[in-house]
This record gives C-alpha cells, structure tokens and sequence, in this order.
C-alpha cells in the first residue's frame, strides 16, 4: 500500500467539451483569465516524481507544455510534465480523449518507454477501435511514429497500485451518455463528466480531503450535475474539501466563488495542492 505521502494535483483544463470562451458567442467571453479554461484534464505528481495523468483530452500537449498557465513564456520549459507513469481515463468522450497522439512524445522523452493506460473496458476498447495506431500489441517501444500505449482493464471497486499510488475505479452515471469512471486515490476522488453517484460507489467519496466534481452550470443537463445538484451530492458525502470542474462557458469564476459555501472551491487551469494519497 502507499502510506500516506503527499501528492501535488493539479487542474490543468476545467472547462467543458469546447473549452471557454466558446468562439462565435462574444456574449458569453469574458474578461476574467479564470474564465479562459482548456478542456477537461489533471495530474497528480508523487514524491518520486511520479506522474498519472487523469484523460488525455485534446488540449493535452498545450497543458503539458504549461501546466500551471504561467504564460510568460519563459518559466514553462523548466515546469512542463516529460513523463507519465500512467492515465487514468474516466470515459471515452472526445474531450477527454481527443488528445491521445500527443502521448508519442512522452514515449519520445521517457526514450521509449510505453504507456499504461487505466479504465473500464469499456471505455479503453472504444479507444482502441478509434485510434488503433496506437496500440500495438507486443511492441512496447515506441516506434517514433506513433504513441506506444497499453490497455489495462480494471475492475470496478478494486484497488490496484499504479507507480506507488493505490486507486479505486468506480462507476458513475454520466446520465444519458452512459457510464463513466470515478477515481479514489487517497483521500482525492476525481469525478468529472457525472450526472449521478450511483449509490453502491458513495463509500468512494466518504472521508475524502479533496472532492473534485464535474459541475457544468447553473441550470440543469441531461449528461452533466447543475450547480444544485452538486450541492445535494456534496451534502451526502461531506468532503472536507470540493472542487468544480468541467465548467460551462456561462460560468463566471469571480460570480461562483463568491456564492460557494464554505469548503467549496472554484476551479481555474493551474489550479494546484497537496493532498495525501
Ligand atoms: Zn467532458
Ligand atoms: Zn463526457
């Protein structure tokens, strides 16, 4: 088992499947740097140095060149992620995935080493059909055109170590999209892209530290939690600590954090702490 140690995870996209501010809807744009969010992703970065991705959605080169947004353009190179122990993929939607060639040059820099990467079935046979050339079975180094990644299929509910880090994947509804994968990882669970927590997987989010929650906006959507719903959720499963993610364009940071009950926070890309894990 992992002990106790102290994992940094960061957010390194909070926005929703087109990011923000969505082009071509000027009312929407704001002003605000929190309000400019990537698509759906995060790290989490152990004592060793040790890197899981969560997804690897379609802005995933620019969040791994910048993780942290400091958009000076001279800190970055020494603060971007060159390795990947692996990635933890919650669902298959584009957003999430769409980034997926970008794994080739973290093959590249870990001088072939392949990548594991960790979900349903499900969901890692989809990207199997899609993107084929990625997976070649039995030739684990990276052939210098094309990403080297492995499946492996996890079983809901059971814990399995990765890189020193022991996880728990469990099933939530991403309402009429289907399922999706929640992650327990110490005392964080990640849970983005969920409409419901069915009840057999709410021992996952009991005595959590960090909540990380998938909320779209204030009114109510078929595939996604609304603001009043989070707030239901997070009333059942008391985490000392929320955070909102996967936010919708309409979504004003400043307007959010103000509003937020104690121990819920707002998320922005760059977004970063410690939690034990
Ligand atoms: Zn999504
Ligand atoms: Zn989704």
């Amino acid at each position: 088992m992992s002990g106790e140690a102290l994992w940094e995870f960061t957010v390194t996209g909070c926005g929703t499947s087109h990011g923000c501010p969505m082009w071509g809807a000027p009312a929407l744009w704001s002003s605000d740097p929190r309000d400019r969010r990537r698509r759906s992703g995060a790290f989490l970065r152990g004592p060793q140095g040790q890197i899981l991705l969560f997804d690897c959605g379609p802005d995933l080169a620019h969040q791994l060149t910048d993780p942290y947004r400091d958009w000076d353009g001279v800190s970055y190179p020494s603060r971007c992620i060159t390795r990947c122990d692996g990635v933890l993929i919650t669902h298959d939607h584009a957003d999430h995935t769409h980034g997926i060639n970008d794994l080739r040059h973290l093959n590249r820099l870990m001088r072939g080493r392949s990548i594991p990467l960790y979900g349903h079935n499900l969901h890692l046979e989809a990207l199997r059909r899609m993107f084929a050339y990625c997976f070649a079975d039995g030739d684990d180094l990276y052939a210098g055109a094309s990403p080297a990644l492995r499946c492996v299929p996890l079983a809901d509910g059971q814990p399995v170590e990765i890189a020193g880090l022991v996880v728990v994947p469990f099933p939530m509804s991403h309402g009429t999209a289907g399922r999706s994968t929640g992650w327990r990882c110490g005392r964080l669970a990640y849970c983005t892209d969920i409409k419901e927590l069915p009840a057999s997987s709410e021992r996952w989010l009991s005595d959590l530290d960090l909540l990380v929650l998938g909320v779209l906006r204030d009114a109510p959507h078929p595939t996604h939690q609304c603001w009043d719903e989070a707030l239901a959720l997070l009333a059942r499963c008391r985490p000392r600590r929320a955070l909102f993610v996967h936010l919708g364009p309409e979504v004003r940071y400043r307007e959010w954090a103000a509003r937020a009950p104690a121990g819920v926070e707002i998320a922005y890309d760059g977004w970063t702490t410690r939690v034990a894990a």
